[in-house]
């Protein structure tokens, strides 16, 4: 029988990927949800027919009820409504909701006990430990969607014991700004930050990529989900992203994961869990890439990996602090209030001057966010708070 999926996020990259494979694999879609995009997510409702929507946007979500008064759809609003469809107890719950805004649906699905399939990297980096502890505590299993973690979680088939671990190695693109010098980079634009040789992905992710921030928060993802010290993590940049990333073990044996760049496999890998169907992205040939490159990340340039890196060895909530000043600087670049490099700066100046709260439930996990976003708009003298 087709599984039910609820898909957070569907009208976003991830989302729509997904609704891509749900097509292609006939599954029956439970519930969608959006922020804002009100004209898609109703396409979406008139093509998928969920039993219930929910748009985090109040407003936005009172134009829904209007715009599909004549199908039976639930319309529910804002984070209680999605947090309302992160517990529906569909086969699984796709969390594609971008920024810290996925964790509180993160944790509604795991506190529900469910299969909860997660592109939403902030919500491990913010609440890595609340979010393992409750799922555990629940029994909810928590499958991965970036590539770079599909790839670990294959990899790492038929290893039941951690101490035959050595190291976790997950490749990078290296982004559209792999091998500038940082003279190179004071100037970038949005639209050449934007411009990711290898995937579509929406703009704030893209932005993490050119920073490579991104593998910094995909290294303290891959700590909570599979429970490996971010010091036995390690980055190689692989331009081609065919090898999406590799385990080693103690005896020098590799273990990695291959396939064409389309995250429309590592989702329907998440959906499908354990059984493999047949897929609408083409097969890998090897002899079509020829030469495949492998080295070694420039961290003196793109400093964002060994700062997450240090948030997470330094534990509590500083990796939320960290994602949290990086949300906002990312935000800034793109509303062009800040330079490229300016990004990376002003994560360094809150890890290395604010404090965060001590750990305690999703209330100190925001509120280190909140105090992360106005450190940055400090170190900017940026005046207006409301800029998220
Ligand atoms: P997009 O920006 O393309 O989409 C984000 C989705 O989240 C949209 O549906 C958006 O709705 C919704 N959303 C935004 N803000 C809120 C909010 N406050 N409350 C509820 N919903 C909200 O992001 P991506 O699809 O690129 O990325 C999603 C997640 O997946 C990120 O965490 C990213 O790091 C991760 N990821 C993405 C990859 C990719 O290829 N894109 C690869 C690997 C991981 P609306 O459209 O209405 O604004």
């Amino acid at each position: 029988m087709a599984k039910s999926v609820s898909v957070l996020g569907s009208t976003g990259s991830i989302g729509k990927q997904a609704l891509d494979v749900a097509r292609f694999g006939n599954y029956k879609i439970k519930c969608l949800t959006a922020n804002a995009n009100v004209d898609l997510l109703e396409k979406q409702i008139r093509e998928f027919k969920p039993e219930t929507a929910a748009v985090a946007d109040e407003k936005a979500a009172a134009d829904l009820k209007i715009k599909v008064a004549d199908l039976p759809v639930r319309v529910l609003s804002g984070v209680e409504g999605v947090c309302e469809c992160a517990a529906l107890q569909a086969d699984v719950t796709l969390n594609a909701i971008v920024g810290i805004a996925g964790l509180m649906p993160t944790l509604a699905a795991v506190e529900a006990g469910g299969t909860l399939a997660l592109a939403n990297k902030e919500s491990l980096v913010t609440g890595g430990e609340l979010v393992t502890q409750t799922a555990k505590k629940k029994g909810a299993r928590i499958l991965p969607v970036d590539s770079e973690h599909c790839a670990i979680f294959q990899s790492l088939a038929g290893c039941d014991d951690k101490k035959q671990i050595n190291r976790l190695i997950l490749t990078a693109s290296g982004g559209p700004f792999f091998g500038k010098s940082k003279e190179e980079l004071a100037n970038v634009t949005l639209s050449q930050a934007l411009k990711h040789p290898n995937w579509e992905m929406g703009e704030k992710i893209t932005v993490d990529s050119a920073t490579m921030m991104n593998k910094g928060l995909e290294l303290t993802e891959a700590r909570w989900l599979f429970d490996v010290p971010a010091r036995n993590i390690d980055i190689l940049v692989h331009r081609q992203s065919v090898v999406h990333s590799l385990v080693e073990y103690v005896d020098g044996t590799v273990i990695a994961q291959l396939g064409v760049p389309d995250m429309r496999l590592p989702i329907q890998y998440a959906l499908d869990y354990p059984i493999r169907h047949r897929s609408p992205v083409k097969q890998l040939r090897l002899e079509d890439y020829g030469r495949l490159t492998f080295e070694a990340p420039d961290y003196e340039t793109f400093t964002g990996i060994n700062l997450c890196k240090k948030a997470c060895e330094m534990g509590g909530l500083y990796s939320a602090l960290v994602n949290g000043a990086n949300e906002q600087a990312n935000l800034l670049f793109r509303r062009g209030r800040i330079g490229f490099l300016q990004i990376c700066e002003a994560v360094q100046y809150t890890l290395e001057n604010i404090s965060p709260c001590r750990p305690g439930g999703a209330s100190e996990i925001f509120e280190t966010d909140r105090i992360a976003r106005q450190a940055v708009n400090k170190y900017f003298r940026i005046e207006t708070e409301n800029t998220i």
